[in-house]
Order: C-alpha cells, then structure tokens, then sequence
C-alpha cells in the first residue's frame, strides 16, 4: 500500500480495485502468475486421488462439528484443562488483547514471535503488542517481508504475493544488507538468519490453529517453514489463537483434513511439518513452553453461525483454493478487499464478521462464474452465498439508488409487453459506448470494456419467425 492507495477498508472496494487495475498492473502480474501456479499444484494434487469423496467427507465432518458446535467446544475445553492448558474464551478482539496483555504482564514479556495466523490479523494482534511495548515479530518467510514493508496481507496463504522477486531484492538489500542479485533460496537465508535472534531471546510465541481435536484437546497447525514449530516450542510461554468454528470431534480427523487442506492450498500431499500441540512441556520432555494458552475466539462466529445460509462459510479451512481460482481477485489481488480475508472467501465471510454495512460492495465482487466452488475443498457453495448476501442487501435497503430505480423501471416495462418491446428496440438502436459515457449507472462497465451491441433480431422475433 503506498501513500496514494485507497483506504484500507472493505468499502472502498471500487475504488481499491480501479486503483489497483490502473496503477498497479505489477501486482496483477505478480498475483496472476503465483495463482496459476498455486491452482496448478492444486489440480494436480487432487487428479491422484478420489476428490469427490475426501472432499464430501470433509464437508460432513466440518458441517457436524459446527451443528454441534457448543458440545464439542466444551469437550475441547475439558480435554485442553486435562493437558494442563490455561483456556480462554474470547467473545471480541478487546477479549484477546487482555488475555494477551495479561500474559505479556505476568512473564514480562519484551518480544514475541508469531507464525502465520489470518485470525491474530483479524484481531489486530501486533498493534495491540506494540501498545504494550512489545516488538512482534512475524516469522513465516511471506509474513516477515509484509511485516518490514508495514503492509496488511494480500493472501491467506502467501501473504506477499502480490509483491515480485525484485521487490523483495531490494527490500532484503535496504533492510538486512544482502546483494541486489539475490536469488529467492538466500533471501530466505538472511531472513532466517535474522529470525534466528529473535526465536531464541522471544519470551512469548503466538500461533494460530488450524484445528482443534475434541477429543484430545490437541491443537494441529500445518505449514512448511519450520517457523511454527520453532515458535510454538522455543518461547516459554505458548498462546494459541484458535477460531471457535476449527474445532472437529476427533482427533482422527485430523490426518483427512490436514492432508485435504494442504492438497487444496499448496498441492502438497501435506505440509513438510504438522505440529500437534497436547499441552505444555512435561517433566521427561527436553523442549517444548512451560505454560500454553488457547484461546478460543468468537469474534462475530456465532452471529455468523445463526444465518440459515450463510453459517456454511464457516467451513472454510483457510487454504486460499478459491482465491487463486477467481478472475476478480487474480485482477485486483487482495488489498482492495480492505481486510483480512479477501478473494471468494473474504467476499463471504466478511459481510457475516464484520456485519453488511462495514463489508459491503464485497458480494459483489463476483461474476459468479463458481470457479471457488468448484475447487472448495469444503464444498461450500460460495455462489449461493454471495447470492444471499446480495438478497440481504436489497432487503434492508442498502442497494443503490440508481439499482433500486433501474430495477424498478425494469419491472414497470417487463408488466407491459407493448412497453417493453418499444424499449428493447430503442435499446437496439442506442449507441452503448456514447450512452455508457452519458448514464453514471453503465460508466463503471463501458470504462473498462466495450458494451456488446444488441442483436438487431430480438427473442420475440425470433420466436414468432419460428411459429410462422
Ligand atoms: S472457501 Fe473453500 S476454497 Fe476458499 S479458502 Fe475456504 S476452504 Fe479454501
């Protein structure tokens, strides 16, 4: 984000994405070519298997967990107690911050390290840290570089795609003082040389979750770094942000849904490291924390969770498969998305999190082509979604004026046939690009493309030359 970027915030999302459309074509070509890859892999990944099946399974696992979310929620509460970890229950982002200020002042805490985690930036983790006193630091490889460039994610799972090899050169070259010829594998060098530091003097380390067992209260977080389990075991205090909706019942679970969410997000089999948190250090263990906490985060969820439809987003596994499908975000990348989650899922998600007022145009943000669906290894139905928060839209008022007269003036002609045959022919002899220009309502579409010109033969023509 430069200085000249639009707001950071989901409603201006029109103008982000413009802005991103005509300024920044670099970051189309970053995000386009790591999507294509990313999608690739994925592809690949789910052709050597019976995807169908692995992922329907996984849409009923999900699905009965959350319909039974407050039993298994307990469960994994008394199973974390019996490992010997301290459970929190989190109903907003202030609730974290004082659990977390609360550890930081117990342990003294100077630095923390953090591995990747969309929900500590949901709740704004590291500003809260740094009005502490407290120096974050982020140590998955994307992570890090956003965090030196002071810029928001623009992936869920690669955070810094939408920056290139170069960009990088020279920010590596300014911030740690390697040559401008790097190549990508001693990038990663300086960088974990840097981290090395920070892993060994940081007091505190913060993680996410990817799910949590019920059964066994074990918390199961997958990656490819190493930086998780550095960070969930060298610290001597461990927290662990765990959203509410990643619980599932058992710890068998977890082999299907580690290996689906790896196949969906990186074409991986599964990541090169699973990290299966059962509490803290105990007396015949040579590592680990001496203390863990999990925190288990609402945070708008269970708002989210009374909607009929849209709780299904909920499923939702972080694997970023839908964002490196879609045309829009491929376009745009994930800043214009003004928050956390962007692409099809942040589309969905975001309007249920945030409430419609703060997320809208974001279900809009689709040609409903159902690309995301297609490729959800959850199966959840993002079109349909998007759908309803449209609906919602247009019935608490919230839709445009210029829509809600269109669409009124389209009922008006499509109740009057004689009507709306003299419109479609007026419409037929109308000059698109001039009219386009002319109405504030088309100048968004004919800006970027050329309207196609009516057929000069209507469906009425048609249909009475074929009776005839
Ligand atoms: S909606 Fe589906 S495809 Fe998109 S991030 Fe979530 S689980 Fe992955």
């Amino acid at each position: 984000m430069t200085g000249s970027s639009p707001e950071y915030r989901p409603g201006a999302y029109r103008e982000a994405a413009a802005h991103s459309l005509r300024e920044t074509p670099m970051v189309r070509d970053s995000v386009g070519s790591a999507t294509r890859t990313f999608d690739s892999l994925r592809a690949h990944a789910y052709a050597d298997v019976e995807s169908d099946r692995w992922r329907d399974w996984a849409r009923d696992v999900k699905g009965h967990a959350l319909t039974h979310l407050d039993q298994y929620l307990e469960q994994a509460e008394r199973s974390l107690v019996r490992n010997g970890v301290h459970v929190h229950w989190a109903a907003t982002a202030e609730d974290v911050h004082r659990v977390i200020a609360k550890v930081v002042e117990t342990h003294g805490v100077r630095t923390v390290v953090k591995s990747k985690s969309m929900l500590s930036e949901e709740l704004d983790v590291n500003a809260h840290l740094e009005s502490l006193g407290v120096r974050p630091v982020e140590t998955d490889l994307g992570e890090y570089i956003i965090q030196l460039l002071d810029e928001p994610p623009s992936h869920i799972v690669g955070p810094a795609i939408h920056r290139s090899l170069d960009d990088c050169r020279v920010l590596f070259h300014e911030r740690l003082g390697t040559p401008l010829d790097s190549e990508p594998d001693e990038l990663a060098a300086a960088a974990r040389a840097a981290l090395r530091e920070d892993f060994l003097s940081a007091d505190l380390g913060i993680s996410g979750g990817n799910f949590l067992a019920a059964d066994t209260g074990t918390v199961a977080l997958i990656e490819n770094e190493g930086n998780i389990r550095l960070t969930t075991s060298v610290p001597r205090v461990h927290v662990a942000l765990v959203g509410i909706e990643k619980v599932v019942p058992r710890f068998e679970d977890l082999a299907g849904l580690l290996q689906l969410t790896a196949r969906a997000a990186t074409g991986q089999p599964i990541g090169l490291f699973v990290s299966l948190i059962q509490g803290p250090r105990t007396g015949d263990e040579v590592d680990g924390p001496e203390e863990v906490h999990v925190v288990l985060v609402d945070n708008g969820r269970t708002t989210l969770f009374e909607d009929d439809v849209a709780w299904e987003a909920l499923r939702c596994v972080r694997c970023g498969a839908c964002l490196n499908i879609c045309p829009v975000y491929r376009q745009t990348g994930g800043h214009a998305y003004g928050w956390t989650y962007s692409g099809p899922i942040g589309a969905i998600i975001s309007p249920g999190l945030l409430g419609l007022d703060r997320a809208l145009p974001l279900p809009h943000a689709s040609s409903l082509c159902g690309a995301c669906t297609d490729v959800c290894p959850v199966r959840i139905p993002i079109p349909e979604l998007l759908i309803h928060w449209r609906e919602r839209t247009v019935d608490e008022g919230r839709n445009s004026t210029a829509e809600r007269l269109g669409m009124k003036a389209y009922a008006g002609l499509a109740e009057r046939p004689g009507a709306f045959s003299a419109a479609a022919s007026a419409l037929r002899w109308t000059p698109w690009r001039a009219a386009g220009r002319a109405l504030p309502v088309l100048s968004g579409w004919v800006q970027e493309r050329d309207a196609p010109s009516p057929s000069p033969r209507s469906f009425r023509d048609l249909w009475r030359e074929g009776i005839e």
